[in-house]
């Protein structure tokens, strides 16, 4: 099924992120063959597609924990400096790749809390280290997200003291706490309970609703058509279709989303 370009979101400045084009390989293995992904601010865009199609890595390269070997990545409009090129590709401007990943935060699968310190710290640490910003403002802020997602109360606990639901809310207050201009979520209900991952759907939908710029890489089909403005179906390595929600979920066109979907139920 050829794609159809005219259903890709427009793109300008607006953006926050800009994805051309991209090719990712390890070694001999080519895990992403040409890929557009565009995050319009405001929007929310959903990764959807088989386990291995190439998810994680095009987020990890979005924010650059990944280097790519050809395409074009905008922030903010702001092209991406390489030096060199094809496999010797690399970010050219350390500060330009820190200010780049700072403004997109990631939530995992995993929560990654750090163990040895409490709620308030985790949600404290990288704005205070990373951005060097003022202790007790942050401390303030910390606390105010972590009041919207719910978990208020759990400042001064253990992240293992916490319910896998609650230890993600807190990954997410702490990605909130960075401020950036795009949260990514890489899976973040696939390790909860389904009665866990409820909360964190509402804690997305509510961020939805906000108007955050978010990309969100999901098996969770319901919660891609609930927030979504545009949803993105990745196959091996290559988009093969995306569009709206209510038409990529109600009129599949490709057999492969069709096949994919009738098992996502
Ligand atoms: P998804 O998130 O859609 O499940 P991934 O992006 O994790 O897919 O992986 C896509 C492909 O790239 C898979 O074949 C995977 O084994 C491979 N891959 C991912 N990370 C690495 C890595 N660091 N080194 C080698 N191969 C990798
Ligand atoms: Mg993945």
């Amino acid at each position: 099924m050829p794609r159809d370009n005219s259903e890709q979101p427009s793109t300008d400045a607006t953006s926050v992120i800009e994805i051309r084009d991209l090719h990712k390989s390890y070694g001999a293995l080519e895990v992403l063959k040409g890929v557009d992904l565009v995050a319009p601010r405001g929007h929310v865009v959903s990764l959807i597609g088989s386990s291995g199609s190439g998810k994680s890595t095009l987020l990890r390269c979005a924010n650059l924990l990944e280097e790519s070997q050809q395409g074009d990545i905008r922030f903010e409009g702001e092209p991406i400096k390489w030096k060199g090129h094809g496999l010797n590709r690399h970010p050219a401007d350390r500060a330009q790749v820190t200010r780049i990943r700072t403004n997109l935060s990631m939530v995992f699968q995993q929560f990654n809390l750090w163990s040895h310190m409490t709620i308030l710290q985790n949600v404290m640490e990288a704005p205070v280290t990373v951005l060097g910003r003022d202790k007790a403002e942050v401390e303030e802020k910390a606390r105010e997200y972590l009041a919207k997602v719910g978990i208020g109360d759990k400042c001064d606990v253990w992240p293992a003291q916490l319910s896998g639901g609650q230890q993600q809310r807190a990954a997410i207050a702490r990605a909130l706490c960075m401020e950036p201009k795009a949260l990514l979520f890489d899976e973040p209900t696939s390790a909860l309970d389904p009665e866990l991952e409820q909360e964190v759907v509402k804690v997305i939908k509510d961020l939805a609703a906000e108007g955050r710029t978010m990309i969100i890489v999901t098996h969770d089909m319901r919660m891609a058509h609930d927030v979504s403005d545009h949803v993105v179906f990745l196959h091996q390595g290559l988009i093969e279709e995306e569009g709206a929600p209510a038409e990529l979920f109600g009129n599949p066109k490709s057999e492969r989303l069709k096949q994919f979907l009738s098992h996502s139920q």
